[in-house]
C-alpha cells in the first residue's frame, strides 16, 4: 500500500500562524512559556475523555482529531490541524477533558504550553485571549462543516477537500496516509478512496511519485472539492482577521 505524501514545497517558514500573527509584546507573553516539542508521527497528543495537560500549537507537525463511532473499530477525522491552529480548544473555555482523540498524522516540531501557564497567558493578554477565542469559533465552523460534507458530498469531492486542507497545513513538503488511512478518516471503505484517488489521478490533479502523493493542479483540486473548502477558508479569513466582528 503507497504512502501518500503531499508536497506544498514553497512553504518554508517554520513556526505557528496563530501566534505568529500576535503583536510582539503578546506573542512574547506565551512564548516565554512555550518549548518545543519534536513530534513524531503516530503520537497521541490527547485521548477522549483524557486529561489535557498541555495546548499544542503545530509549528511543522500536523495533528489529526477524531472520534470514535459505535460499532466501527476506526475513529472519524473531524480537523486537520497545522500550523493555522492548536490542539487543546478545552482549555480556553475552562475545561481540561479532551472529547477527541488527537494523533498526529504528520512529524515535526509544536510548541507546547502547560495548561496553567495557558490560562495566566490569556489573563495577561486580551490581544492572545481574543486571538485563541477566535480560532475556536473557526474550529468549531469547520467540524459544523465537516458534519455536512460527511452527510452529503460525494467521496470524489471530499477527497479532494481533504488534499488541499492538508496540502495547507504541511510545511516540511510531506504527510504520510496510506489510502487505508484516508478510508478510515473519511468513514468510507478502502475500494472507495482508491476509486477516487485513481479518479484524480486520471485527471492529472494528483499523482504518485516514489510512493508519494503530489498535488500538481490546486486549481483543479478545487473545482472538484465540494464547497466546504470555500466555505472552510471564508470562515477563517472573516474571523482571524485583525478586526473581525463576530
Ligand atoms: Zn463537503
Amino acid at each position: 500500500m503507497e504512502n501518500a505524501l503531499v508536497s506544498r514545497p514553497e512553504k518554508s517558514t517554520p513556526g505557528n500562524g496563530l501566534l505568529a500573527s500576535l503583536p510582539d509584546l503578546d506573542r512574547a507573553r506565551i512564548t516565554k512559556d512555550c518549548e518545543t516539542i519534536a513530534l513524531v508521527a503516530g503520537q497521541v497528543l490527547a485521548e477522549p475523555r483524557g486529561r489535557m495537560t498541555h495546548a499544542w500549537f503545530p509549528a511543522g507537525a500536523v495533528i489529526s482529531l477524531s472520534v470514535g463511532h459505535a460499532g466501527h473499530g476506526d475513529n472519524l477525522e473531524v480537523a486537520l490541524v497545522g500550523r493555522e491552529g492548536m490542539v487543546g480548544l478545552p482549555l480556553l473555555l475552562g475545561g481540561s477533558v479532551s472529547e477527541v482523540l488527537a494523533t498526529v498524522t504528520s512529524p515535526g516540531n509544536a510548541l507546547r504550553i502547560g495548561a496553567a501557564a495557558l490560562r495566566a497567558a490569556m489573563a495577561d493578554s486580551a490581544p492572545l485571549a481574543q486571538r485563541l477565542q477566535r480560532y475556536l469559533l473557526v474550529a468549531l465552523a469547520q467540524m459544523a462543516q465537516s458534519a455536512v460534507c460527511t452527510r452529503h458530498h460525494r467521496l470524489d469531492q471530499r477527497l479532494a477537500r481533504w488534499l488541499l486542507v492538508a496540502g495547507d497545513r504541511v510545511l516540511a513538503g510531506e504527510l504520510h496516509a496510506t489510502h487505508e488511512s484516508l478510508a478510515a478518516r473519511l468513514g468510507v471503505r478502502r475500494a472507495g478512496v482508491t476509486r477516487a484517488a485513481n479518479g484524480l489521478q486520471q485527471a492529472r490533479l494528483i499523482a504518485y511519485r516514489r510512493g508519494m502523493l503530489m498535488l500538481l493542479d490546486r486549481k483543479g483540486l478545487e473545482a472538484v472539492a465540494c464547497a466546504c473548502y470555500a466555505a472552510d477558508e471564508s470562515s477563517y479569513r472573516r474571523l482571524m482577521r485583525p478586526r473581525a466582528t463576530a
